[in-house]
């Protein structure tokens, strides 16, 4: 049952207009798909998209790509937007993002991690999306600056990220231990509702 339902999932996010067959085919051409050259944002782990369709709601002027690894999640959000009016800003990837510098050269202005998997067991910490495996895929997407956005419910996972990206030679910009986003993610809701704080940093490192 649960292969079919996944089986079924990867065909059907292709029926979306937002979804990328190709996304190799794209690298360092990302902004053909969109109307004009504006910054590219990214979200690595977007979920059922909730954060990345307020952004590109709010923010017309900025171009947003969404990776999700799993077809089963990705199809939540198409379902929604397929509700809604066309969001010429937007265009999504279901994609493992271990391998996105094969997809992404020097076009991203910002990337957001938000409520990435853990990976408590010290054996999987290079799985962590903040972790110097990923740090150094980053160093080849972003164009001018890199910069980096990261939400967590989880102290473990924040902690371990600051320190990641320190030592990699990122500055802390911006710190928050307790922090109420405007635009929130599903996960966030939850979390807020439970009455568990959010922790924010933001992040930059100069070429
Ligand atoms: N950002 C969303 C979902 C958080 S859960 C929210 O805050 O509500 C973490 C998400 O990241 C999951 O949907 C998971 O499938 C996705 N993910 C985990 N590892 C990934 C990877 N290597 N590449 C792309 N997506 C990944």
């Amino acid at each position: 049952m649960r292969l079919k339902h996944i089986k079924d999932a990867e065909t059907k996010i292709y029926e979306s207009e937002y979804v990328i067959s190709e996304p190799l085919s794209y690298k360092g051409n990302w902004n053909s798909l969109f109307q004009n050259n504006n910054d590219i944002f990214l979200e690595i782990g977007m979920g059922k998209g909730d954060f990345i369709i307020s952004l590109a709601l709010a923010n017309p002027n900025i171009n947003y790509i969404g990776v999700e690894k799993y077809a089963s999640v990705l199809l939540i959000c198409t379902n929604k937007l397929k509700l809604m009016d066309k969001i010429q800003n937007l265009q999504l990837i279901c994609f493992d993002a271990k391998y996105i510098d094969d997809i992404f050269d020097k076009e991203i202005s910002r990337l957001y991690l938000n409520f990435s998997d853990p990976w408590p067991k010290n054996r999987h910490h290079s799985r962590r999306l903040s972790s110097e495996f990923f740090l150094k895929k980053y160093d080849s997407i972003f164009k001018n600056k890199n910069l980096i956005e990261l939400k967590t419910d989880n102290d473990d996972l924040f902690n371990y990220s600051v320190e990641s990206f320190k030592k990699y030679g990122y500055d802390i910009e911006k710190i928050d231990y307790n922090y109420d986003a405007l635009y929130k993610t599903e996960y966030e809701k939850k979390f807020i509702s439970k009455g568990i704080n959010i922790k924010y940093v933001f992040v930059s490192k100069n070429k």
